[in-house]
């Protein structure tokens, strides 16, 4: 070989192993970037995160919009009360007859978001509604006990209220903070409801539940809350308080 041959054999050795280099860092990723490269890489990495954020953004507030329609008690810890044509057209027939604040019976005490509505019953076969609610604003005198309930309602269905639903009752225990309750009256020690106390307790819930945004599953007895035979009748027979539920659930359909 003579040593020009060489000599160019030489170079393209060296001209195809720099290629082979070349080839190789471009396969891999590695080969070496300009800064105007790495600054636009920068800005387009900046702008994706931007976009990015700017969806992540929407989608929260879309959200919140649909919990703001769907379920407005949701996005509050405070008393809540949902206002609209439906609460004020299935709203019952109420005779005010508000206790006078006392230690006893009415404190004064402003109650939590409202998360349930607690029926009893009151264990005193045959007395009406106002006879109950006189018991309570008694208490402020015998001092007795420590008794009252936001609602009472009698032998022929009419319903009285004693204590604001924004304020405590001392009726479900733990859960006087954030429940209204309902004394319900019976004719005899069974403990059930005549007919036209049960329709009004069932209006009265449905009312309750349009307008503290809850369902019939969050009605309980008193029994849920301490295990008390209260209201007797529906603990003693789990059918008729489901029953009972039903019926709140279909007033609410039909006030809606
Ligand atoms: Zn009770």
């Amino acid at each position: 070989m003579s040593k020009e041959l060489q000599k160019k054999t030489t170079r393209k050795k060296t001209i195809q192993k720099k290629a082979a280099v070349k080839t190789a860092a471009a396969k891999t990723g590695n080969q070496k970037k300009t800064p105007s490269v790495k600054k636009k890489q920068k800005a387009r990495r900046i702008t994706v995160s931007i976009r990015l954020g700017l969806v992540l953004l929407t989608v929260f507030f879309v959200m919140l919009a649909v919990i703001k329609i769907m379920k407005p008690s949701l996005l509050t810890k405070n008393y809540f009360e949902m206002k609209g044509e439906d609460v004020d057209a299935s709203k019952p027939d109420i005779d005010v007859q508000l206790l006078t604040v006392n230690p006893y019976s009415r404190p004064g005490t402003k109650t939590e978001k409202i998360k349930g509505i607690v029926v009893h019953y009151t264990a005193n076969p045959g007395a009406t509604a106002m006879a109950n609610r006189n018991y309570f604003e008694g208490l402020k005198d015998t001092q007795i006990t420590k008794s009252s309930s936001n609602f009472i309602v009698g032998l022929e269905g009419e319903i009285v209220q004693c204590v604001p639903t924004w304020e405590i009752a001392y009726a479900s225990n733990d859960r006087n903070i954030d429940t209204v309750s309902i004394e319900c009256c019976h004719p005899d020690e069974s403990g059930e409801f005549l007919e036209d106390t049960y329709r009004s307790v069932v209006q009265l819930c449905a009312w309750l539940c349009l307008k503290f945004d809850l369902s019939e599953k969050d009605i309980i007895r008193h029994y849920d809350v301490t295990g008390k035979i209260c209201p007797k009748y529906f603990v003693e027979d789990e059918k008729a308080w489901e029953l009972f539920r039903r019926d709140v659930k279909k007033a609410i359909k039909k006030a809606k």
